[in-house]
């Protein structure tokens, strides 16, 4: 879809979110790393928000909470403590993590705060064993250029992330608390981002301060960002957690699309003539009319004592399959919602129950139960009768809203730069004061010393990347937008290994081992040097670190000789070489008789294609060409 995007009056703000790979956690001494494995501690909580509170929470916790969710916590000692199991006040604010803060601030041109002071803001989804979530700005009103434009910084400020959710049985949901208090700064634009790529562009300066700190870490999950898009007679929607900055602009461009599509539907339903009051909640048994269905999801809810219960959309025929982006419809929208507040699988339509196995009989026994014309859609749930209730309301509500035109909500964004639903966008977050941590003041001369000693400006570091090692003005962005800045350098300096190869390796080749599915990520700083070091000893040839990466990848908790031996890749010795070419030289002596010299690039071929990563190909090109005939 062809947008201009000046003419729908798209804007963006962006809220960059960074963990910081401090020492500690931002409010305990807590090691700020996740565990895998199973958890050694559990608990069990059940959501439950105080009663000055209940006001001001958005509906959909309330919602959850009154339904009984329960939260199972799972943790263990080497990343959790009492801190985060909400059973000790929290310490002390964690001053590398404030310094990091504030130097990024700094950087930002945003001006610092007098005094620090720690905030509760209420988030009672389980995601905080507290039922809040401790905040603090460290800075106001900023700016930074980017492409010769100036991007407000509304604030930067230095948060506790919260725990990660691992999964959900019926009512309980699960959380780990190891991610629980790491410290993350968040950094605001103000919503002045005018196209997709802009907001990208954005997206990556703040990132590119961000790391300059040297104080960041690296790794899927470790960067989040939100954006808040909106256009003009659409709605601003949040959009919450992009964890690959190469998706920004595709998310926004998607998101544009989405809106434009569903203001085509509202149109298109007012071109039909429905009104509001159209609409009814008479949602209506239709279990006989399915008795004998070949459709398997139906079969499968009545098989385990479940009933089908269905709801009129006037006038929405034919809508709710309107594709609004690629894997999402109309019909994708209503279904999210109904699972949402009725906690059911998901919903079937008449738009698309012709595919699912319904016959045309029991269609029109369908259409007959609930009066529904030819231009009306109906909406089953197949449940218990609460939950399709419950999901049938929500349905009816997301469809009068199609009626308006964009609803506002919060989103969460997918893998493929779609977005699904959330919750509904929150009110302004009610925040108090934190009594339990100490405000913290900042003075002129702390700043005056941190402005001293800020670290490279990204522009400048570009320049001395190309200067010190040598790489060409895109190798040296590529590899300060990469996340193994500070492991290059020190790479650089320890080995011999030369440096265009090891940003090439941290770039391309990292990209390509992604592509194809290596989980690159799980190979450790260590690790990585060892390979390298491996390399420069001449153990192994370089243009088998590929492999030597991804089989670590695969053996996670294994050394890189190891990896090196169970490929075979380990080099051949320089008298077996000698071999292997006399005996590659004898076989084909007629074609050195014939073509001399020349036969040369063919004998590289075949001892290349064979020994290839266990020969350093100088080394067979020196070899080959002394047992050829001279060049003439
Ligand atoms: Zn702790």
């Amino acid at each position: 879809m062809n947008v201009d995007f000046s003419a729908v009056g798209l804007k963006v703000g962006l809220e960059c979110h960074q963990q910081l790979a401090t020492r500690e956690k931002l409010f305990c001494a807590c090691k700020p790393d996740l565990f895998k494995g199973e958890p050694e501690i559990t608990f069990l909580r059940r959501l439950r928000p105080t009663q000055s509170e209940l006001g001001q929470t958005d509906p959909a916790t309330f919602f959850e909470f009154q339904k009984g969710v329960k939260i199972l916590y799972e943790a263990d000692s080497g990343t959790s403590c009492l801190v985060e199991m909400d059973e000790e006040p929290p310490h002390e604010l964690n001053r590398e993590a404030l310094e990091t803060a504030l130097v990024t601030a700094l950087m930002m041109d945003v001006k610092p705060v007098d005094e620090v002071h720690v905030m509760r803001k209420v988030v009672i989804d389980g995601s905080n064993t507290t039922g809040f979530q401790r905040t603090c700005v460290v800075g106001l009103d900023g700016a930074i250029t980017v492409d010769g434009k100036k991007i407000p910084i509304q604030h930067v400020s230095l948060e506790e992330d919260a725990a990660r959710k691992t999964g959900a049985e019926g009512l309980t949901v699960r959380y780990r608390i190891d991610r629980l208090c790491v410290p993350l700064i968040e950094v605001t634009t103000g919503p002045v981002i005018y196209t997709p790529e802009e907001a990208e562009n954005v997206a990556l300066a703040v990132g590119r301060i961000l790391r300059a700190t040297r104080k960041v870490k690296r790794g899927l999950g470790t960067i989040r960002q939100d954006l808040n898009v909106s256009i003009r007679d659409g709605a601003l929607i949040e959009i919450k957690g992009v964890q690959e900055l190469e998706l920004i602009a595709l998310v926004v461009r998607l998101e544009v699309q989405r809106q434009l599509k569903i203001l085509e539907i509202r149109d298109e339903l007012k071109k039909r003539g429905l009104k509001q009051d159209n609409f009814s909640e008479d949602f209506v048994d239709v279990t006989s009319a399915f008795t004998k269905t070949g459709c398997r999801i139906i079969q499968k809810a009545l098989g385990k004592g479940k009933r089908v219960f269905a709801v009129k959309l006037p006038k929405f025929a034919g809508l709710l399959g309107t594709e609004l982006v690629p894997n999402l419809r109309l019909g994708t929208e209503i279904a999210d919602r109904a699972r949402f507040w009725g906690r059911v699988g998901g919903i079937l339509h008449t738009d698309e129950l012709p595919s699912y196995g319904a016959t045309d009989d029991e269609i029109h026994k369908l259409r007959q139960t609930l009066n529904a014309e030819q231009h009306d859609a109906v909406v089953l749930v197949a449940d218990t009768e609460e939950n399709a209730v419950d999901a049938l309301r929500a349905a009816v509500e997301r469809a009068r809203e199609a009626l308006k035109g964009v609803p506002e909500e919060t989103r969460a964004a997918n893998p493929d730069g779609t977005t699904r639903y959330m919750r509904p966008r929150p009110g302004a977050a009610r925040m108090y004061p934190e009594t339990d941590v100490p405000p913290i003041g900042i003075t002129g001369d702390y700043i005056k010393q941190l402005r001293s000693r800020l670290p490279e400006p990204p522009e400048k570091m570009v320049q001395r990347l190309v200067k010190n090692y040598g790489l060409n003005d895109k190798l040296s962005r590529q590899i300060q937008d990469s996340e193994y800045l500070n492991l290059f350098e020190e790479i650089a300096r320890k080995t011999g290994v030369s440096s265009t190869f090891i940003a090439v390796a941290f770039t391309e080749t990292f990209k390509a081992l992604k592509r194809d599915g290596v989980e690159v990520g799980k190979v450790s700083d260590d690790q990585l040097m060892e390979v390298f070091q491996l390399v420069d000893a001449g153990k192994t040839p370089k243009e088998v670190v590929p492999n030597i990466i991804s089989w670590l990848a695969q053996h996670e908790g294994s050394v890189p000789s190891e990896a090196v031996k169970a490929l075979g890749l380990s080099m051949i010795s320089e008298q077996e070489l000698a071999r292997i070419i006399d005996d590659i030289v004898s076989k084909n002596e007629e074609a050195v008789r014939e073509r001399g010299a020349d036969a040369f690039g063919f004998l590289m071929g075949l001892v290349m294609r064979e020994y290839r990563g266990k020969v350093q190909s100088e080394q067979v090109s020196r070899a080959l060409k002394e047992k050829l005939p001279k060049k003439k």
